[in-house]
């Protein structure tokens, strides 16, 4: 949007040129608003061609900020010896810095584009003499000034973006992902995986409380919530950082376990289960009251897609309750 916004303002500008520079200028400075016309429809395209992330979007951003920068520069170089007034020039990297708010930027990315405009400014003050005088020192004041609010703009955005963004994504009584998350992250790692010629090994493991029911209707849903947190605080114990822990709903949990084989999987299962039993919380009545998991794990096979490794994973869990429940069994 800003970089269309650009695009479209910077051959606006030409006939203001035309009254306002002179006559030699008018021609060298049309070119440059058209050629920052074309590098900010450029900006577009090489901002949705390529599939996106945060890297991809900082870079995108920068170019955004780089553009016009470069565009006042060599504006500035062109215009500095003439004796016209720079009515449309000198806004510009105040522009900039306002453009800066408007995205959620961490504190060093901030600072970092900030102090490129810094640069930029002085950089063209030293050029055009103005350093030094009252005129500078007005300037870099005033963006400074500007630069602050916008960190603190910046801030708060970003605060207020995590924020929505763990509520949207955690489950509140656990702290553990929630099922949409994991399947996404359960259909990104397939589709990767199905894409890789080395497939390091990825397990799936779905485990759910035995006769959860009775320990709600027995000691009250209070107790139960605190067995779900003694629970997801165990598999937190027992598994990596690096997996990804969902609550699947109600008593039911999943774990994405990228590069373990099943063995290793079976094995981290294996002392989730038997941790449960060794675990207790009390209850209002200052008992304690235990709990025991069952548990499916799977490895992820060649031309398998998300819904059948589950279905598999839950077949397993479901053979686990059969069977008498607190066991872990592997999926064929
Ligand atoms: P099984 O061993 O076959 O899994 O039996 P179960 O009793 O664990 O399974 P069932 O599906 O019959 O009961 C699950 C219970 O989990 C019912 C529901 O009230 C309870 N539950 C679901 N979410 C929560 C929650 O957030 N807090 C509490 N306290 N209970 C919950
Ligand atoms: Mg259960
Ligand atoms: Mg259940």
């Amino acid at each position: 949007m800003l970089s269309v916004v650009f695009a479209i303002f910077a051959p606006l500008w030409i006939p203001m040129d035309y009254l306002l520079l002179e006559s030699e200028d008018i021609g060298v400075i049309a070119f440059y608003r058209f050629s920052l016309f074309a590098a900010m429809i450029t900006l577009l395209f090489i901002n949705n061609v390529r599939k996106r992330n945060l890297q991809h979007s900082l870079f995108c951003l920068t170019l955004l900020i780089a553009f016009p920068a470069i565009f006042y520069t060599a504006s500035l170089f062109q215009l500095v010896h003439s004796n016209t007034s720079l009515i449309g020039y000198s806004f510009i990297p105040f522009l900039l810095v306002a453009i800066l708010s408007v995205f959620p930027l961490t504190i060093l990315e901030s600072v970092v584009l900030g102090a490129c405009l810094i640069l930029t400014l002085l950089y063209n003050d030293f050029f055009a003499g103005t350093l030094f005088s009252l005129e500078g020192f007005k300037d870099l004041w005033l963006i400074s000034t500007l630069l602050i609010i916008a960190l603190w703009a910046n801030q708060a955005q970003l605060h207020m973006l995590l924020r929505l963004y763990r509520q949207a994504t955690r489950d509140p009584l656990t702290g553990l992902l929630n099922r949409r998350v994991m399947m996404e992250r359960l259909s990104e790692l397939t589709e990767h995986w199905e894409s890789n010629s080395t497939r390091p090994p990825v397990s799936v493991l779905m485990l759910d409380l035995d006769r959860f029911k009775r320990i709600n209707d027995t000691h009250g849903h209070l107790t139960g919530d605190k067995v779900l947190q003694s629970f997801s605080q165990i598999m937190k114990e027992e598994l990596r950082n690096s997996d990804i822990l969902t609550r699947y709903g109600g008593e039911e949990f999943a774990a994405i376990l990228p590069g373990t084989t099943i063995d290793n999987a079976m094995k981290a299962a294996e002392r989730i289960r038997a941790r449960c039993e060794q675990a207790w919380v009390t209850s209002k009545d200052n008992e304690p009251v235990r709990f025991t998991t069952s548990i499916g794990a799977g490895e992820l096979k060649v031309g398998e897609d998300v819904s059948e490794v589950l279905q598999r994973v839950d077949n397993s869990l479901y053979e686990a309750k059969k069977t008498g429940r607190n066991k872990v069994i592997q999926a064929c």
